[in-house]
Parts: C-alpha cells; sequence; structure tokens
C-alpha cells in the first residue's frame, strides 16, 4: 500500500490521485487554516458566545463521550467562557467503565448538568450488528469513520439537535478535532435542509432496517421541515484553537481524567471502536480513522510517523472479538 508522502492517505482511500511529489489532492486543496484565519474564527466565537449567554435555560448543550477532546471543549467552554453547559451523553451500551466514571467525575468538576441517554442495549445490539453486516450507508459516507460510529454519532447529533430545539438552547457544541471537521464548519447555524438530508442518509435506512423502536432517537419530518425561527449554531471550537495532544492530556489529567486501559487506542471511551475499525478495514482497505489523522498531521499538530503509526496498528483481536460476540457476529 502507497500512502501520500504528506499526510497519511493511503492509495485505497476514496478519490485519491498523487502528484510526482507523491502528494495527494486531499493536500493540495486542503491547506491548514494560518493563524489569521484562527484568529478570525475565535473572534466570531467570543462574539457569539456573548450574544448567546443567557438566552436559554443553558448557554450550551454538548456532545459528551467522556473522552478526551469532548472533555477538553467542555472545560474550555466552562473555564474560558464560563458558559452554562448541559452535557448529553448517549450510553451506546459500550462505554468503557473507566469513561463513566470521567464522564460523572468531569461533570462533577466542570459544574455541567449531566443527562445519559441509554436506549435498550437489545436494540442499540441490533443498531449496531445491522451496521456492522449490511452495506446500509455508501461508501461516499464512510469515508470519514466505519459505518458503526457512522450510526452511532447520527444518533448522538440528532439527540442533542432536538434537545437544543425543544428547550431553545443557542449553543450546540461537538469536541470534534480539528482532522474530524474543518475549520469552515466551526461556528454555523444548523441548516434544516442539510439535516434532511442526513436525516434521509442515516435515520431512513436504521428505521428500515431496525424499526421504528429507533425512531424516537432521531427528529421527525416535521420537526425538519416546519418553519421555525429557532434554530441554534453549531460550534466545535478545537478547530480554531490550540491543539496539542500531549497538553489535553496533561489538563484533563490535573483534574482527574483518567485514561481507560480497555479501549482501542484510537478512542479513549468506546469499547465497540476496535471491531468497527476492524470491518471497516477489512472492507474498505483503509483505516475509518486515516481521514482525521491524515488532518491532524497536515495541520502540524501530529508528527507524520506517529500518524502512520495509527493508521496502520492492526487492532487487538481481543478486543475486537469482545465487541463482535456481544453483538452475535462471527467474524
Ligand atoms: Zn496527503
Amino acid at each position: 500500500m502507497n500512502f501520500c508522502s504528506r499526510c497519511v492517505l493511503p492509495d485505497t482511500f476514496p478519490g485519491i490521485s498523487f502528484d510526482e511529489k507523491g502528494v495527494c489532492n486531499y493536500c493540495r486543496n486542503n491547506p491548514a487554516p494560518d493563524k489569521e484565519t484562527r484568529k478570525l474564527y475565535l473572534d466570531r466565537f467570543n462574539e457569539l458566545v456573548e450574544e448567546s449567554r443567557g438566552k436559554g435555560p443553558f448557554d450550551v448543550i454538548m456532545a459528551y463521550s467522556g473522552g478526551k477532546d469532548s472533555t477538553y471543549t467542555m472545560l474550555m467552554l466552562k473555564q474560558r467562557y464560563n458558559l452554562s453547559i448541559l452535557a448529553v451523553t448517549f450510553d451506546n451500551g459500550f462505554i468503557s467503565e473507566q469513561a463513566k466514571r470521567n464522564i460523572d467525575r468531569m461533570t462533577t468538576e466542570v459544574g455541567a448538568a449531566r443527562l445519559i441517554l441509554a436506549p435498550p442495549f437489545e436494540l442499540m445490539k441490533r443498531v449496531f450488528r445491522l451496521s456492522a453486516t449490511k452495506d446500509i450507508y455508501s461508501i461516499k459516507a464512510l469515508d470519514r469513520a466505519s459505518s458503526i460510529c457512522t450510526s452511532c454519532i447520527g444518533i448522538i447529533k440528532s439527540i442533542v439537535l432536538k434537545a437544543a430545539l425543544n428547550m431553545k438552547i443557542p449553543l450546540v457544541a461537538f469536541g470534534w478535532s480539528p482532522g474530524q471537521a474543518p475549520i469552515t464548519s466551526a461556528i454555523m447555524r444548523t441548516n434544516p435542509r442539510l439535516q434532511v438530508i442526513t436525516h434521509k442518509t442515516i435515520r431512513d435506512p436504521l428505521i428500515k432496517n431496525v424499526g421504528d423502536e429507533i425512531r424516537p432517537y432521531f427528529l421527525t419530518d416535521d420537526d425538519l421541515t416546519v418553519h421555525k425561527s429557532f434554530w441554534p449554531t453549531n460550534i466545535h471550537p478545537l478547530a480554531f484553537t490550540e491543539y496539542n495532544e500531549e497538553e489535553i492530556y496533561k489538563t484533563i489529567k490535573g483534574l482527574g481524567w483518567v485514561k481507560p486501559e480497555d479501549t482501542d487506542p484510537n478512542s479513549t471511551n468506546c469499547l465497540l471502536n476496535a471491531l468497527a475499525n476492524y470491518i471497516h478495514r477489512k472492507r474498505f482497505g483503509f483505516h475509518p480513522y486515516a481521514w482525521e489523522i491524515a488532518g491532524i498531521v497536515r495541520m502540524g499538530y501530529m508528527e507524520r510517523d506517529e500518524g502512520m503509526k495509527k493508521v496502520t496498528k492492526e487492532e487487538d483481536m481481543k478486543m475486537v472479538k469482545y465487541a463482535a460476540d456481544l453483538l452475535g457476529i462471527t467474524l
């Protein structure tokens, strides 16, 4: 397998091509945001925070996995901006016990309200079994995450948006790393038309295959099409602040966050990740974190060698089997 000489994307990645120096088209077309651009977003963010403060029962609702990036984001929203936070955790049945302790401890430490939504495990197992075994999403929808993660993240985004709409919370925060989502989407008002499309891509195949029991976790067509004067603004501040993994770990560990020992190296909260990655690599021939890690490397936040190690490392088969057994999947 050949890899881009600048980032870590392999020749198996959809739509990739290389120039004579071995640099991929994604590197050429996605220059890292410079300092001025980041400053521009930071200024806009500061304004938005002041406009939003006190406008809802909470200033911000956030998707809180208990992992390192969302923990750091929550901390920043509190310590730098003193926002009142509702942290929503979606318990997909595979959250590591240590991650659960981190969720309790960090929300308490930060002074955020904590809401944990845990659907029946049998229902989640059906969702993940389906995602793992059937091609319910197009390859285009899967170039940045595995099918299992796509289902889970789709549900989380919907739940958080639904709660924000119902409670009229002006800001919806995510802890996306700078590689997961571009700076251009770091501050963006919810676009109902775009939501209709993502619901068609994720909600509809899940309802079709899993049944109506999964419906309550998504927005309805009415929610999406009826004119609403209120739409919250999505934010992911890690896109325009300094992103340094070492610094993130140091800061959150200083507050009592403990790195789970039982998760895949690419996740700091979920026990399903190893299986999700394993299946994705087998099916498509590239690591589902390749896009994210390539972005972080491109922006200079991670050495290429370290990124290469992450995208070429084989999964721990004990973790893969653990999740496969729980889902009743034979590998
Ligand atoms: Zn590249």
